[in-house]
């Protein structure tokens, strides 16, 4: 047994610890749990804790049910909001085939294994989301889609207001949770909120966003309201994105830094851009898997539609933000695409699949955008190179199916899954005749 594992035995004896919930997450981002009796946790780091794969989307076919889970002791915390009677701990854990072989279609591994080839180039990937959310006065809505808890904006201070209560709980459980929180404000729309991770290694932040939903709902709850990552909720006010800052480092060396360049952007910075702008269309269905993140991205609001990158643009789809010259440590790229209901682990895994494949292959950075990219016309887009990221999944699908970048980083049967899956839902949505079509149609056509 090693020291971690040890750790966690002792705390569970120590804290009076009576229940363990074992996390992980299926292919679509949908976090699982499975709670055992202390007395099971020496065997389950042991061996792994058997479940049937078959019922876990995305895991296995049919034929082939059996798997294990195996908690990662490193991921270890009491969650605070179960309150001190029974305590409940949890743990992130790994999937294994019954043979104890890492699973290729648990998400966690496909982050691993992309992680493990930006070893191999020796580069440790660092991210840092800015997770927004709607909060809402329930689930339940009217003829004019769901209601926000507030009619607040941007940065707004709200006094006495839902939002401030739920934000200062909701950070204070995530730091007893070991997560870090720089920023947290009310966003643009009514009853929109942000809070921003302090930036951590990409599979510490995948398990983060994961615990920081499942938070977010927690705290809702207690609060008597409805929180949503639903991409676009409400079709007049902004989408939830979730913009990441990513990093490479050298050891101890901001890989993206150099002093003196343009931005101190280094060259690795600028293939690892360039990668990300080539492949974004092909890694668009993981990074935004909804029908409805569609909605998002082309709704304005600061949601980027267009490939393209620029320097504190928030037009662009990788924003090269401005930061101190003295702090090179913070040199970063920001990914403006992706959306609050992506799963994590693969987003982070396609997104870091297409920065090195920039850095590999020495792509050449395009040239920047330089003001609203929407304020030019299609003709002047077209002639400077920025095109549209898909319109729809139906779109994003079709790009994404022809791509060997994502069938590599994803494996083969994530791959395959996560399309048949996403064919489904365009499929559902497509045969819907809509309240706008009958709106708009029923009387007059
Ligand atoms: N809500 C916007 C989006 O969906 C972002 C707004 C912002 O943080 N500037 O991407
Ligand atoms: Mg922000
Ligand atoms: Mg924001
Ligand atoms: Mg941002």
């Amino acid at each position: 047994m090693d020291k971690q594992q040890d750790f966690v035995l002792r705390t569970i004896e120590d804290r009076g610890i009576k229940f363990i919930r074992l996390w992980f997450t299926d292919v679509l981002g949908t976090l699982k749990s499975v709670a055992i009796a202390p007395a099971e946790v020496e065997g389950a780091f042991a061996e792994g804790i058997g479940f049937d794969g078959s019922s876990v989307e995305g895991f296995t076919r049919r034929t082939e049910a059996d798997m294990l889970v195996q908690p990662d002791p490193t991921t270890f915390q009491v969650l605070p909001w179960r309150g001190e009677i029974d305590p409940t701990a949890r743990m992130f854990c790994d999937i294994l085939t019954p043979e104890g072989q890492p699973a290729v279609t648990d998400p966690r591994n496909v982050l691993r294994r992309s992680l493990d080839r930006a070893a191999d180039q020796g580069f440790t990937f660092y991210t840092h989301p800015e997770i927004e959310f709607y909060l809402l006065k329930s689930a339940d809505y009217g003829p004019d889609g769901p209601q926000p808890v507030d009619s607040a904006g941007y940065f707004d201070n709200v006094p006495g207001g839902t939002a401030h209560d739920f934000r200062r709980r909701a950070v204070r459980i995530l730091e007893d949770l070991g997560i870090s929180v720089e920023f947290s404000h009310h966003e643009a729309g009514p009853g929109q909120n942000e809070i921003d991770l302090r930036y951590a290694d990409a599979l510490s932040t995948a398990d983060n966003i994961m615990t920081f939903r499942t938070v977010v709902k927690e705290v809702a709850i207690e609060q008597g309201v409805h929180a949503t990552f639903m991409p676009k909720p409400i079709w007049k006010y902004p989408g939830s994105g979730m913009h990441t800052h990513l990093s490479l480092f050298e050891g101890d060396t901001n890989a993206f830094y150099e002093a003196g360049a343009q931005y101190q952007l280094s060259k690795i910075g600028k293939h690892f851009v360039a990668g990300i702008l080539q492949h974004a269309a092909e890694i668009t269905a993981v990074t935004n898997q909804h029908v409805n993140s569609y909605k998002r991205i082309w709704g304005g609001d600061e949601a980027p539609s267009f490939v393209c990158w620029g320097h504190n643009n928030s037009s662009a789809l990788v924003r090269v933000p401005r930061y101190k010259p003295n702090k090179g440590g913070s040199a970063r790229v920001e990914y403006r695409g992706m959306d609050a209901a992506a799963n994590p682990y693969l987003a982070y895994a396609v997104l870091l699949a297409a920065g090195l494949k920039g850095i590999e292959e020495e792509y050449a950075l395009p040239p920047e955008v330089e003001g609203d990219v929407r304020d030019l016309t299609p003709r002047e887009r077209s002639v400077l190179g920025f095109r549209p990221l898909p319109a729809s999944l139906d779109e994003a699908i079709a790009v994404m199916e022809e791509s060997e970048l994502v069938a590599d980083t994803l494996g083969e049967q994530v791959f395959s899954y996560f399309l048949a899956n996403k064919r489904q839902e365009w499929d559902q949505y497509r045969s819907q005749v809509t309240p706008f079509e009958l709106d708009s149609s029923l009387r007059t056509l």
